[in-house]
């Protein structure tokens, strides 16, 4: 079979994947895109969790697109409504056809001689092994492992009588009315399942090593729902969207610069609501400061709530063993459980697995270094979209997906093929910030898989929207990187792996390509 060529191949069809197709539609129509997807459907991280209650813990005006409105009543979304968004938002820019289901990104590898990937994917069904060929390659991959969420060995799990459920891998049809469920976990898994089950569970007992910073949002916006009675979606919508930004970056700066207030203002909202005499000072106060890791949401306070109810209960212990009848805890207490639920969290991936080689020379991801938050410095053509971990992911997705139009127009208006981001000398790369720059722990565990990121934009990630807004949809196109043709060999460079300028020298393109032409021309 003929290898299939486009101009750009996205590895993903989840919320990123469909909107980076979706930008490409609205702003690049004569680009020709392909999706490569390992699963039968689309929507990644809302359609693969069926657990119950699965939700947004973030505000559908931000999670959504910017140029799609939510117009649901509720701000805080089910999953099942998140993939049919995705879906329609699929099928409104024609993009389902583009989509290759059951096709696995294996290995991508770059040939500066022509000036594009060979991508090799594995059908799921087959096992057959499929080439592509693109001139430009966009991970939407997600950030972790698809086939096996994180699950400790606890000693004596084949002891219990019970099934042992991962949220990742829910069964179908599990039934949990009048039973005692325990869930293991304190994140914002556990904290939707708790009181999703407490509705009809005999009892549902939340049991943590470590407390989580947990406050109640509203499940609907009021000042979104006025706007949206008042104006058309159009206008109200980026309103909207804009008053949810400030807002949760004023939460997250006020976190960062003023954490012993953040904490005495999230310990008080705790103790407004829940039951007299509750020990909040064990069970919601964190030895770390608010946003270390992400905060959890509660829409309507629903797991207060249900604590308050009697129908659900927080533990904070050890676990010692699983027994026949529940959970042995290291202080001696005892928990018994029908059903235990290990909400125990994610295996971090980075692009989806996939190895990338740069003319025969396989790239290792600590060695390189973020460049924006969304491309790796020594490799050429590429563009990976991650979201925030302090706000909605989309925020930043829509703005490399931007990005990524932007750059396109300026390599065609230009007349240049290639794009390469170069690393000024950071020293040894393995001790700088991981991508992912948070102390979750399933980011601690994977810390050594990650790209880096510098000390100072354009290398650096803020976190931080205002700041991205201007950096990628107004700033220069051209600082760090080098423009090129194909077969002028790859991006020059001293000692280390071809991507690493001294500081402050002015990139030198390929075969003395021109550098630095016009930022910012095709925006
Ligand atoms: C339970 C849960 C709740 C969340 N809630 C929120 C929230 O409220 N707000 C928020 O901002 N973020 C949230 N997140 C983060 C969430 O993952 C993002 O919001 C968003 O869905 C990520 O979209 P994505 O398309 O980048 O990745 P994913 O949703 O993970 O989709 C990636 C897609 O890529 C495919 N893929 C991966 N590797 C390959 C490969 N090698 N070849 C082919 N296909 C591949 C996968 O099959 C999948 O379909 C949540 C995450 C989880 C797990």
């Amino acid at each position: 079979m003929a290898t299939e060529h486009v101009d750009v191949l996205i590895v993903g069809a989840g919320l990123s994947g469909i909107g980076a197709a979706a930008h490409l539609r609205r702003d690049r129509p004569g680009t020709s895109l392909a999706i490569l997807e390992a699963r039968t459907a689309l929507g990644g991280t809302w359609d693969l969790f069926r657990y119950p209650g699965v939700r947004s813990d973030s505000d559908m005006f931000t999670l959504g697109y910017w140029f799609r409105p939510w117009t649901a009543a509720k701000a805080v979304a089910d999953g099942p409504s998140i993939r049919d968004y995705v879906a329609d938002t699929a099928r409104q820019y024609g993009i389902d056809s583009a989509i290759r289901f059951q096709h696995r990104a294996l290995r991508a590898q770059w040939s500066s001689q022509q000036a594009r990937w060979t991508v090799t994917a594995q059908r799921t069904d087959t096992g057959e092994t499929v080439d592509f060929t693109c001139s430009f390659l966009w991970a939407c991959s997600g950030y972790y492992r698809y086939d096996e969420g994180y699950s400790p060995v606890f000693a004596g799990a084949e002891d219990f009588g019970g099934p042992i459920v991962h949220p990742q891998h829910w069964p179908a049809g599990l039934d949990y009315a009048g039973r005692r469920v325990v869930v293991i976990g304190s994140g914002a898994t556990a904290v939707t399942l708790v009181p999703a089950m407490a509705a009809t569970a005999a009892h549902v007992t939340m049991l943590q090593r470590s407390p989580s910073y947990v406050t109640a949002i509203p499940s609907r916006d009021p000042i979104a729902d006025l706007l949206r009675r008042r104006l058309p979606q159009r206008a109200a919508y980026p309103l909207v969207r804009w008053k949810n930004v400030l807002l949760t970056s004023a939460m997250y700066q006020l976190s960062r610069r003023r954490p012993e207030f953040m904490k005495s203002l999230l310990r008080k909202a705790a103790i407004k609501q829940l039951p007299a005499g509750f020990d909040v000072d064990t069970h919601f106060a964190p030895a770390y400061d608010p946003w270390d890791q992400r905060l959890c949401l509660v829409p309507d306070g629903d797991l207060f709530k249900a604590i308050t109810a009697g129908r659900a209960s927080i533990v904070t212990g050890q676990i010692e063993r699983l027994t026949a009848a529940g959970i042995q805890l290291t202080s001696g207490e005892q928990l018994p459980a029908d059903i235990v639920v290990t909400a125990t969290g994610l295996n971090l991936l980075a692009i989806g697995g996939m190895t990338l080689a740069v003319d025969g020379r396989d790239i290792r991801l600590p060695e390189t270094i973020a460049y924006k938050g969304m491309m790796l410095s020594g490799v050429p053509n590429f563009a990976l979209t991650v979201g925030y971990t302090n706000a909605s992911w989309t925020l930043k997705a829509d703005l490399v997906a931007r990005y990524v139009c932007r750059l396109l127009a300026f390599l065609d208006a230009q007349g240049y093929q290639t794009v390469t981001p170069v690393a000024p000398d950071l020293g040894d790369r393995e001790r700088l910030a991981p991508l992912i720059d948070l102390k979750s722990g399933y980011v601690l565990r994977s810390i050594g898989l990650l790209p880096r990121q510098g000390p100072q934009a354009p290398w650096r990630l803020y976190q931080n929207y205002l700041r991205d807004v201007r950096l990628m949809r107004r700033g220069r196109l051209d600082d760090g990187v080098v423009f090129g043709h194909a077969g002028a060999g790859r991006p020059a460079g001293p000692s280390r792996p071809h991507d690493t300028a001294p500081v402050g020298a002015a990139p030198v393109g390929p075969g003395g390509g021109v550098v630095g032409a016009g930022g910012g021309a095709a925006d």
